[in-house]
């Protein structure tokens, strides 16, 4: 298990930070993002989906879970679950194939469907620090190790 932290003072800094994230994401990735409303996970997502070359306009889908854009690198499965209102949504949508399938998956609010969550995804959690001033960020970048889980 490996944590890299980052500080972001301005939303085109956790932009940016997405976008190398995007550049350097692998087939088969899940990235889980965590934080309050308004922490900056949409911002994480649109540069990340520039780094993977989608140049349409990617928002949190508001009445969708799932958002697939298909013309970058590799597919990019957006979901948004925050009004997941029970796990077997996900099961309907047919999460697997989209989990241990070809793209890469970015997950809004994963916290919310965490039972089904593979154990090697990489989380991803912004907070806020109201000492640090309104634009402050950190983002925590935590990995699963090869072989071992902190348990
Ligand atoms: P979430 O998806 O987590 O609910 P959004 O990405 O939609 O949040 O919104 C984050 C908001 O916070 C945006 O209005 C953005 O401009 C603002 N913001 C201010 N500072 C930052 C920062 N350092 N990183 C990301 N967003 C920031
Ligand atoms: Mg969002």
């Amino acid at each position: 298990m490996s944590t890299k932290i980052y500080e972001t003072f301005r939303p085109e800094e956790t932009f940016a930070l997405g976008r190398t994230l995007g550049e350097q994401a692998q087939a088969g990735t899940v990235y889980c993002l965590d934080g309050d409303l308004g922490a900056g996970k949409t911002v994480f997502t649109q540069g990340f989906a520039a780094g993977l070359g989608i140049k349409e306009p990617v928002n949190s889908p508001t009445f969708t879970i799932l958002q697939v854009y298909d013309e970058g690198r590799l597919p990019l499965y957006h979901f948004d679950v925050y009004r997941i209102g029970d796990v077997e949504e996900m099961d309907e949508i047919g999460y697997e194939e989209y989990f241990y399938g070809e793209g890469v998956c970015l997950i809004e609010w994963s916290a919310l469907i965490a039972e089904i969550l593979p154990p090697e995804a990489v989380h991803i959690r912004i907070d806020r620090d109201p000492h640090k001033g309104y634009d402050y960020r950190q983002i925590a970048i935590e990995e699963a190790g090869s072989g071992e889980r902190g348990e």
